[in-house]
């Protein structure tokens, strides 16, 4: 098939029944064209019709090196510079096309696939072939085009212990038994963003102890979203109709939802691994796969950092506050979070190198820096504009207003500003309130803080990880210098 064509996809995900719980809702068919839904589908669509756009095409999809097919781009097994360069290239259209509002665009995990097909030797073990498994995975979802999720936690019930360990062993996905067809799962894992996928990957995030208890959690596997058993719980929507009044939540509300497995058979060649704590453990540094995650994350957050600084700067223009110190301030932030980021990309990228795997891989240093960096930032640029917005926020006429010929004249004459109409002062304040305020804004910044993690955790993860010996013995020489 190659890469795919949004109808294709909305048709695909159309196609396959499956269950999908939106409050009491129980939605199994036609999930793109739900009133909650269709709007982000449209959206994913948008992505895969882009790399039909005969301008883009080239820096969108590259040639199978199985079908000859042009299949997309974020597949590509980079074996150099360029390759690299040409994979940034693709995320950043991507990722532009919604001002890094929409985090799950399909590239974020075809590069972990990616990764870890790369690494396929790594998952062989003597017993079975799962490296081969994963393998025929990748090309199968590259060549097919399809569109993957993905959930990695344990439920937060009580995270003072393992998943064994709490009240129902159940409680967390686990193997429930084995037989010729494949491993059963039973249990829940949080949490799936963009259950609109047409495949779900299990992967193991958390350390898992190497106890006998312990090794039923640790597997990992990847089965269509209409597999028999698998449910998604969804949050509330903050879908909604209005582009006006809700520029983004009217686009990207891609929903998050947690994830259960009734009894859920997955066959066994889409199993990865299966009751091995060592790879659970390793495989995603082992594969380089946090990497290339990383390198798609940066560039993501490099465009909705520059879709938040034409946000402020143009809320400056509008009310005539450019020339006041502190707003020139915050705004400098912000192209300093910027340049840090570009930065933080493109040393990366220039100190790339092949892994054990043949692939070249960026520098996992600067964009470790900037994966822990970035959760600490973002916020700051939510308040940044309610800084420089102020009441501005709330001084916002709905779309029904606007549309109201006795009330209008009076929006037209009262919400002007300094450089432009009442209409597009209001357009750009509905945007601002809806990164800055709306429910859809406030899970931009949890989603932000935790989605790659619980920061604490990465930060001591980073520490651990980084080597500090070369600093301490420079100051240890310092303490005894004699000059
Ligand atoms: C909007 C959003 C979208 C997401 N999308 C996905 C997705 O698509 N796929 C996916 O797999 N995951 C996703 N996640 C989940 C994400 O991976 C987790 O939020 C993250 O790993 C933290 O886990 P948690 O939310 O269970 O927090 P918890 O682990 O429950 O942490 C809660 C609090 O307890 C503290 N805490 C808990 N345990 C410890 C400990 N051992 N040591 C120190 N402090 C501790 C934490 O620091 C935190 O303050 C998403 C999260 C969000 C918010």
């Amino acid at each position: 098939m190659g890469a795919r064509k949004g109808s294709q996809y909305l048709d695909g995900l159309d196609r396959e029944p499956r269950e999908i719980w939106l409050g009491a809702e129980k939605i199994t068919r036609d999930v793109s064209k739900h009133p909650k839904f269709r709007a982000v589908a449209k959206s994913i669509a948008h992505l895969y019709d882009m790399q039909h756009d005969p301008e883009l095409v080239e820096e969108m999809t590259y040639v199978s090196p199985t079908s000859g097919e042009r299949v997309g781009l974020s597949f590509l097994q980079p074996k150099n510079a360029e390759d690299l360069r040409k994979r940034g290239v693709m995320m950043k259209h991507w990722a532009d096309y919604s001002g890094g509002m929409l985090g799950r665009t399909p590239d974020y995990l075809n590069g972990d696939l990616m990764a870890m097909a790369s690494a396929h030797e790594f998952f062989d073990t003597s017993a079975r072939r799962f490296g081969e498994n994963l393998r025929r995975y990748y090309e199968y979802i590259r060549e097919n085009d399809l569109c993957l999720t993905h959930t990695l936690i344990h439920p937060q019930a009580n995270r003072s212990v393992g998943p064994s360990k709490q009240a129902d062993p159940f409680l967390a996905a686990r193997v429930a038994s084995k037989n010729d067809e494949g491993v059963v799962i039973r249990g829940a894992r949080m949490l799936a963003t963009l259950p609109l996928a047409d495949e779900i990957l299990v992967f193991p995030s958390t350390v898992i102890r190497g106890t006998p208890e312990d090794m039923p959690y640790a597997f990992a596997f990847g089965i269509p979203c209409s597999s028999r058993g698998l449910k998604f719980i969804c949050r509330e929507s903050f879908a909604e109709e209005s582009r006006f009044d809700h520029p983004l939540a009217s686009r990207f509300d891609e929903q998050d939802a947690v994830v259960i497995f009734d009894d859920v058979l997955v066959p066994w060649e889409r199993v990865f691994l299966l009751e091995d704590v060592e790879r659970a453990n390793t495989l995603q540094e082992v594969s380089g796969g946090i990497v290339h995650m990383s390198h798609q994350v940066i560039i993501k957050n490099i465009a909705k950092t520059e879709f938040m600084l034409g946000i402020t700067s143009l809320i400056a223009d509008t009310i005539g506050i450019t020339e006041f110190q502190h707003v020139q301030e915050k705004i400098a932030k912000i192209i300093m979070m910027l340049e840090s980021m570009r930065a933080f990309l493109r040393a990366s990228e220039a100190d790339a190198k092949l892994n054990r795997w043949g692939i070249m891989t960026p520098d996992f240093k600067p964009l470790n820096a900037a994966r822990n960096l970035y959760p600490r930032l973002f916020p700051q640029l939510r308040t940044i504009i309610q800084q420089l917005s102020a009441s501005g926020l709330m001084a916002l006429p709905t779309e029904e207003g606007m549309n109201n010929r006795e009330i209008r004249p009076a929006i037209d004459n009262y919400y002007q500003a300094k450089n432009t109409s009442s209409e597009e002062r209001i357009r750009l304040f509905h945007l601002a309130w809806d990164i800055a305020g709306s429910s859809f804004g406030s899970r931009q910044e949890l989603y932000e803080r935790f989605f790659f993690g619980d920061p604490v955790r990465m930060a001591s993860a980073l520490y651990n990880w980084y080597d500090k010996e070369p600093y301490k013995q420079r100051i240890r020489e310092f303490l005894h210098r004699e000059d």
